[in-house]
């Protein structure tokens, strides 16, 4: 590790929360050259990594996510939490704004100091934008902060990246009948440790139908964990109400985990799983930078456009390009 990182490294381990902003820069460039000090940087932090409550959240564009972190937010902080928030956005361009994760949205968490917010890393594909928020939580990890949210929308692919990062995926709904309904639908609800249905205070009678309705939906699944089945709770973000009860569900939830040694076990998989993701993005980038491949790949496509060659016919002479017989 170059001297600069070394220094990083431990200005990030003293809670310099620019040492964290920089090193985070640094895992999210996509200049070849930044990879191997990004790594360096990663292994060297690497065994203060891990001792965070890792929490994800999701629900469709205004159901309260923001607001709902900021209360979560201050309420951790009240309790002498350090927090930081990141978010997965694969639609977020820095440039035009982020959707998520963005400092106005939280402004009063954001005056915080023991609150570190970062908006999604922009552009990209989801893989690569999940990836770099993943190195970034354990940055976030080696910096102190013993609460790490992640933020997703509720649309997508995304959820099911940051469910993969994550201890606990806690789903934010809205209290009317209906939503719930797509949800489950979605296969969202399968992939929640948690279910909160906000905006209780704007209509607590739908809060009470859609609650049990879900608890109903909840029954019918499997549950993931022998150990744990899925509570359903009410909240309203916007007047701090029932959120203190939220977390007491997410320490719940991570002390009966990590009791039954599931945590653990989930964390592995999902380390296991990383791996996979990157050597599928490795390989198919691999692939598409061949020179012989690149040079065929569009004549091909076309012909599998035209229906004058099969797709399982051009795949085949595709890889021959990228692995020619020996
Ligand atoms: P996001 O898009 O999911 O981040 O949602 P926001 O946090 O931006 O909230 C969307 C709108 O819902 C805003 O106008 C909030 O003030 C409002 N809102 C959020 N939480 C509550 C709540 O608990 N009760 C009520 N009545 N409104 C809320």
């Amino acid at each position: 590790m170059i001297a600069a990182d070394a220094e990083l490294a431990e200005a990030l381990r003293a809670g310099q929360r620019r040492a964290l902003a920089k090193a985070i820069t640094l895992v999210e460039s996509t200049r070849p050259q930044d990879r191997p000090r990004a790594d360096a940087l990663l292994a060297a932090l690497a065994p203060h990594t891990g001792k965070a409550v890792r929490l994800g959240i999701s629900g469709v564009p205004g159901v309260g996510k923001s607001t709902f972190i900021e209360a979560l937010g201050l309420h951790l902080i009240g309790r002498g939490h350090r927090l930081a928030v990141l978010a997965v956005d694969p639609s977020s361009q820095r440039t035009g704004g982020s959707i998520l994760g963005d400092k106005t949205r939280m402004e009063r968490l954001a005056r915080e100091p023991a609150a570190f917010i970062r908006p999604s890393p922009s552009g990209g594909s989801l893989g690569g934008v999940a990836s770099r928020t993943r190195e970034s939580l354990l940055l976030c990890e080696a910096a102190g902060y013993d609460v790490v949210l992640v933020e997703t929308v509720g649309v997508g692919q995304s959820e099911t990246a940051v469910a993969g990062m994550v201890d606990c995926f806690l789903l934010l709904q809205l209290p009317n009948a209906g939503d719930e309904l797509q949800a489950l639908k979605k296969g969202v609800v399968e992939l929640a440790d948690l279910i909160v249905i906000n905006k209780a205070d704007s209509n607590p009678q739908a809060a009470a139908l859609a609650k049990s309705q879900f608890e109903v939906a909840l029954h019918l699944l499997k549950p993931a964990s022998p150990n744990w089945s899925v509570p359903v709770l009410t909240c309203s973000a916007l007047r701090h109400q029932g959120i203190a009860e939220v977390w007491d569900a997410v320490r719940r939830f991570h002390s009966t985990l990590s009791a039954s040694g599931e945590l653990a076990a989930k964390r592995a998989r999902q380390a296991v799983s990383w791996l996979w993701t990157l050597i599928d993005e490795a390989l198919l980038d691999g692939f598409r930078h061949h020179p012989a491949v690149a040079a065929a790949l569009d004549g091909l496509t076309q012909q599998v456009t035209a229906g004058e060659i099969t797709p399982a016919a051009a795949c085949r002479r595709l890889l021959e390009l990228y692995r020619p017989a020996t």
